[in-house]
């Protein structure tokens, strides 16, 4: 009798059976594509910028050269490269007073949603995704990452930036629309906070960090998908997603502010060819990604920046809901060997 196996996540505490006996072809997930409403109004195109609010970030075309600015008095600029929005319908809401900002949970269990809510529209091209768009635009994307996490992270409320991107109606995208959303909220939510606490209990243990010694392994792995001068993607030991990817940077660093515009190059870069590796291999599916990044200075040693990419392939159900424990028909192995073969071709 052969049996699944059960893996644990690097640092969480958190199990996936790796269903080896049911195991799937990556390809069998390729679906065929509904037809989407093309005609329907997008208003994040250009022209339709009076139909959002000011803009809190903009990256100007002038003269050949890019001006960051904003929306100030009722003018909407449509020279726009890159255009960072509140969200009209705002998760987290900026406080309205300074008191507000003083004291955000009111009890151990009760608090108010304050903090910021923002849409990165990612190009005036309304289907230009980071698999189609140029290297400049996608560098234009990832240091409006920056400007934000910058600007947001610097604020007293603000305790964790999440830069998440939703990519198809199944994934959650509202808005056909290439767009980016970050959320600052004023707690560090569950999963970001149990993987420092993991990696800082790593760190001391071995006074080494965890997510170094996870590159140099996996970098010698099956689950390897790229190795680049500056970035390593790879097959997760315990994903939960088919076809899940982890892209690290090779140097140590907690989160992206303090990264080079060669690192940016590098990691948009890596960031399209992987994702147009999967694309390519199950016929553009949705998906999530997200920074997983840290602003504690004294996190330092032992946390280190990522983005994971979770392919939306699979529908989870009563088990995986009922119980945070997960089934994944793709082993992280298969998954690299077919990511990589989609890189090649
Ligand atoms: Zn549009
Ligand atoms: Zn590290
Ligand atoms: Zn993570």
């Amino acid at each position: 009798m052969v049996y699944n196996e059960l893996r644990k996540d690097y640092l969480l505490n958190r199990w996936v059976v790796i269903a080896t006996e049911r195991s799937r072809r990556p390809t069998d997930f390729a679906k065929q594509k509904a037809e989407s409403a093309q005609n329907s109004f997008c208003p994040l195109c250009v022209g339709n910028e009076h139909m959002t609010p000011p803009a809190v970030l903009l990256y100007l075309k002038q003269n050949g050269e890019i001006k960051k600015d904003k929306d100030h008095n009722g003018q909407r600029p449509k020279n726009w490269l890159v255009r960072v929005i509140p969200n009209l319908y705002p998760a987290f809401a900026p406080p309205k007073e300074q008191a507000d900002q003083a004291q955000i949970m009111k009890s151990e269990n009760f608090g108010c949603a304050i903090g910021h809510h923002e849409v990165l529209v990612e190009s005036p091209n309304h289907d230009e995704d980071p698999v189609n768009a140029e290297l400049p635009q996608l560098m234009h994307v990832v240091n409006a990452y920056i400007d934000r996490l910058r600007e947001l992270s610097a604020k007293p409320y603000v305790k964790y930036v999440s830069i998440f991107r939703n990519y198809g109606k199944e994934a959650g995208a509202s808005l056909s629309h290439a767009h980016s959303q970050i959320i600052a909220t004023p707690t560090v939510p569950r999963i970001v906070e149990e993987e420092q606490a993991a990696s800082k209990n790593f760190y001391d243990q071995h006074q080494k960090c965890v997510f170094c010694d996870i590159i140099e392994k996996e970098t010698k792995s099956p689950r390897l998908v790229l190795d680049n001068a500056h970035f390593v993607v790879f097959a997760p030991y315990a994903s939960v997603n088919p076809l899940e990817f982890w892209i690290l940077p090779k140097k140590h660093d907690t989160n992206i502010l303090s990264l080079t515009q060669t690192e940016i190059k590098a990691f948009a870069e890596t960031l399209k060819t992987s994702l147009k590796a999967l694309k390519d291999l199950v016929n553009d599916p949705p998906y999530n990604y997200g920074f997983h990044l840290t602003l504690n200075r004294e996190a330092e040693n032992y946390y280190h920046w990522h983005v994971e990419v979770y392919p939306r392939l699979s529908i989870w159900a009563g088990f995986e809901k009922n119980t945070g424990m997960y089934i994944n028909t793709v082993t992280p192995e298969t998954a690299a060997t077919e990511l990589r073969k989609a890189i090649r071709a």
